[in-house]
């Protein structure tokens, strides 16, 4: 150590120990503040933020500082939590239109054949799948007894197609 500063003193003759001191101490303090936020940076983005850390300590602040910015993660944890979270969105509602779709098409309970869901016969066997409420108009299903929309009650003893 009185090497070193044996040479600092001839390299800058009006530097004392105190100063050398305060250097060596100033520098500490850049060193342990650099590591620190290598530490916090690497941890936010899922990175071996100890080792990192360490490293940048050991190898004095400032150079692996600047190599840690160049190689860190480009996202933090955070960012790519919210992107998977954007995606999910998407996918549900991907999904939710493709259930959507599917409600549209439907097959006929007798013959299997592609039908509408708002047919009210089916174009290949004939069978009734809807009747219309009388009350309201709307197509429902032909074994209901009570329309939903609209609550009429469908006289089935009159067996009549209504
Ligand atoms: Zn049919
Ligand atoms: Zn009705």
């Amino acid at each position: 150590m009185n090497n070193i500063i044996l040479v600092l003193k001839t390299i800058f003759p009006w530097l004392t120990v105190t100063d050398f001191w305060v250097i060596v101490f100033l520098y500490l303090i850049i060193d342990i503040a650099l590591s620190i936020f290598v530490y916090n940076d690497s941890k936010s983005r899922g990175g071996h933020a100890l080792s990192w850390a360490i490293w940048c300590f050991v190898l004095g602040g400032i150079l692996p500082f600047l190599f840690y910015l160049i190689v860190r993660s480009p996202y933090t944890l955070d960012e790519i939590n919210e992107e998977e979270a954007e995606k999910e969105v998407v996918e549900l509602q991907k999904k939710y239109y493709e259930v959507q779709i599917a409600k549209e098409v439907q097959v006929c309970p007798v013959c299997g054949e592609e039908i509408k869901s708002d047919y009210m016969y089916c174009p290949y066997c004939f069978t009734q799948l809807k009747k219309k409420c009388p009350e309201c108009g709307r197509l429902v299903d032909k074994d209901f007894k009570i329309c939903p929309y609209c609550g009429h009650i469908f006289d089935e003893e009159k067996g009549v197609i209504e």
